[in-house]
């Protein structure tokens, strides 16, 4: 078995997704068995969070946000299916659209946006694309049923970025799948708590859905589709010349998309390494291109580099005094009030003198952090 997972750069609009259709039913010819993973349309998700927010605010600009998304949706099922049954089709998804009016209707009236309200909303991006991907494979005959994870991915209840409980969701992906024969196609990034309550991965968690299942069914490769060819040597937005390394181990993959190599989300490769199963990254718009394999075994050894990746904004805090040096136990300090605030910390360094310790952090933890650290250290810093 496989799965296939397509980001929104690949579902962007009709003529993108009828190419990813003919994909899923190539994959179909020379596999077993696929299972199909998809993102929200290109853009949808941004869009759905900046109507909430407007919505939040008490301004009626909502709902002109909410018609550039209904529009959007429905365009692309035109496009998409056979004249005859767009009318049955439509139905279904204006229900569905319904109820996102009614949700942020909601959010107007009450002019607050919770974190648990935004996953919610997130979610309708993913089930509203899964939803019409479905009824167009339906339309070409092949038989697909809409998999709403919710019900397969259980987390925590810390909303926009959950925590899966892996052992709970193995156990749901493998009962969900004994008897399935259709393909399933499958919403990304959201899931649910035990209470139902719907949560998500974080931005761009769709790659970790088709991971987390793709490891809980053993599938023998998980494929993530998306719209470069492969894992480049750098972001191509910001390198001209990057080019697609063809080989990555687990570990390589993480610390590059840790260092914001956006091409995979960084948790895609644990349950992946666990399990041993490869993970390919494939472009939608040069399938034959074999793209980039990460796996146990590194076979790419042209370079001893790998890539370089880097994210925009972080804070660097540096504590620094002669009081630190030969002291024992003012990392630990240092460390441990951070991480009992739940900051946690991007890069460290220290000075072979002791006399300064560097800490890389999110800018929205700043000054939290340095408040902190300036509790932490009272009686030092009174002290000069
Ligand atoms: P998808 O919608 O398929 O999930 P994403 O936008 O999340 O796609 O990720 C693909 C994008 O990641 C590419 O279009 C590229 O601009 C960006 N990117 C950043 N760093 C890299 C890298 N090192 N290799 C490849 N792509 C990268
Ligand atoms: N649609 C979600 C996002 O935009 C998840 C994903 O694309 O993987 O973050
Ligand atoms: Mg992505």
């Amino acid at each position: 078995m496989k799965i296939l997972k397509f980001g929104g750069s690949s579902v962007g609009n009709a003529e993108r997704i009828k190419n990813v259709v003919d994909i899923v039913i190539n994959s179909l010819k020379v596999n077993k068995k696929v299972a199909v993973v998809f993102s929200a349309f290109q853009g949808i998700t941004d869009l759905l969070i900046e109507t909430g927010n407007q919505a939040a605010l008490g301004s009626n600009i909502y709902l002109t946000s909410l018609e550039t998304i209904t529009n959007k949706h429905k365009t692309i099922l035109r496009d998409l299916v056979k004249h005859e049954n767009y009318n049955e089709y439509e139905v279904i998804v204006e229900r569905r659209l319904n109820e996102l009016y009614e949700l942020l209707q909601g959010v107007f009236l009450i002019k607050e946006l919770t974190p648990k309200t935004l996953d919610y909303l997130m979610s309708f991006g993913e089930r509203l694309s899964c939803q019409i991907i479905t009824f167009c494979f339906n339309d070409k005959n092949i038989i697909a049923e809409f998999c709403d994870a919710r019900k397969l991915i259980k987390t925590d209840d810390n909303y926009n970025n959950a925590k899966v409980d892996l052992l709970k969701t193995n156990i749901k992906i493998k009962e969900n799948f004994e008897n399935k024969t259709n393909l399933q196609v499958i919403t990304g990034f959201i899931s649910s708590t035990v209470n139902e309550e719907t949560t998500t991965l974080g931005r761009g968690g769709s790659d970790y859905t088709a991971s987390i299942i793709g490891a809980a069914l053993d599938v023998e490769e998980i494929e993530i589709w998306t719209d470069v060819d492969g894992v480049l040597t750098a972001d191509p937005r910001k390198v001209n010349n990057a080019f697609p390394v063809l080989n990555l181990s687990y570990e390589e993959a993480m610390e590059l998309s840790h260092f914001g190599a956006k091409v995979i989300h960084p948790p895609t490769m644990y349950p992946a390494m666990v399990k041993q199963i490869p993970i390919r990254i494939k472009n939608t718009f040069n399938p034959n291109f074999v793209g980039t394999i990460i796996g146990a075994k590194n076979t790419d050894f042209r370079f001893r580099i790998k890539g370089i990746s880097s994210i925009d904004e972080v804070s660097i805090l540096r504590v620094q005094g002669p009081g630190m040096v030969g002291v024992a136990g003012i990392a630990k300090r240092l460390l441990g009030s951070l991480a009992v605030a739940g900051i946690n910390i991007i890069l460290i360094s220290q000075a072979s003198s002791e006399h300064s310790i560097c800490l890389a952090i999110l800018p929205k933890y700043t000054a939290k952090a340095k408040k902190i650290i300036e509790q932490e250290f009272v009686y030092e810093i009174k002290d000069g």
